[in-house]
């Protein structure tokens, strides 16, 4: 698997691209801003865009759906709890200071459990509400040969095939959890979902959330202050 990580927008979020290399097909999630470069990273890599997925709908992750899906054809993908919040686009451009991006028709709504199959990349979705309503991790198996970071090369420079990789989105980062203070965010219902669903996953699973550096299970299940409490 291809899997490239590069910082979007002016609050970096952290857009994956994975490439499945037998079919040159590609999963393209949270797509906020800098389409320009992802279609160049696509395009280096030879891969067509089957899926566009995007964690939650706020707009430093979903900004830039509608141009990518304009320039690739590929269907939009997001949970039907974030529809609310999509349609808070222009608001959510405002509270950041960006102009408002354009809306695009979201095609497939996201539940818990879907799987997603991209060539040999098997990413299954985890509904995680807390952050937003709607927010899911994807948690992608048996998922190949590399992580090659895009941006500034500091990150993961290569991990052992067969160690899962859970793309985070804004409800686990490194040392911290995602914000509940904006609409549609709940504190207590954050932490449930990280316990229920993120934690029970192996310690080594590779995470890389939706800002920052990345982090492993273990590791935050260790020391992420956020969750020690009992
Ligand atoms: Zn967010």
């Amino acid at each position: 698997m291809i899997h490239e990580i590069l910082p979007v927008g002016i609050l970096q979020c952290n857009c994956s691209i994975l490439g499945d290399e037998g079919s040159r097909t590609a999963i393209v999630v949270d797509p906020g801003d800098n389409i320009a470069e992802i279609l160049d990273i696509l395009e280096r890599h030879h891969l067509r865009v089957a899926y566009i997925v995007v964690t939650h709908a706020h707009v430093d992750h979903i900004g830039g759906a509608k141009k990518l899906k304009d320039l690739t054809g590929a269907p939009v993908y997001l949970n039907e709890s974030d529809l609310e919040i999509y349609g808070m686009l222009g608001e959510q451009a405002r509270w950041i200071g960006i102009p408002p991006p354009e809306k695009t028709a979201i095609d497939v709504l996201l539940r818990d459990g879907d799987l997603i199959e991209c060539g040999q990349i098997q990413a299954t979705v985890l509904h995680t509400p807390g952050h937003t309503q709607g927010s899911v991790c994807l948690l992608i198996r048996d998922s190949g040969l590399g992580v090659r970071d895009s941006g500034a090369g500091t990150r993961v420079a290569s991990r052992e095939s067969r160690i899962p990789t859970l793309l985070a989105g804004d409800t686990l980062f490194r040392d911290s959890i995602g914000r509940t203070d904006l609409p549609g965010g709940n504190y207590p219902q954050i932490i449930r979902s990280i316990h229920e669903k993120l934690l029970p996953l192996d310690d080594a699973t590779l995470v890389v959330p939706g800002h920052g550096p990345l982090t492993t299970i273990g590791r935050e299940r260790e020391r992420n202050p956020f969750l020690q409490m009992v």
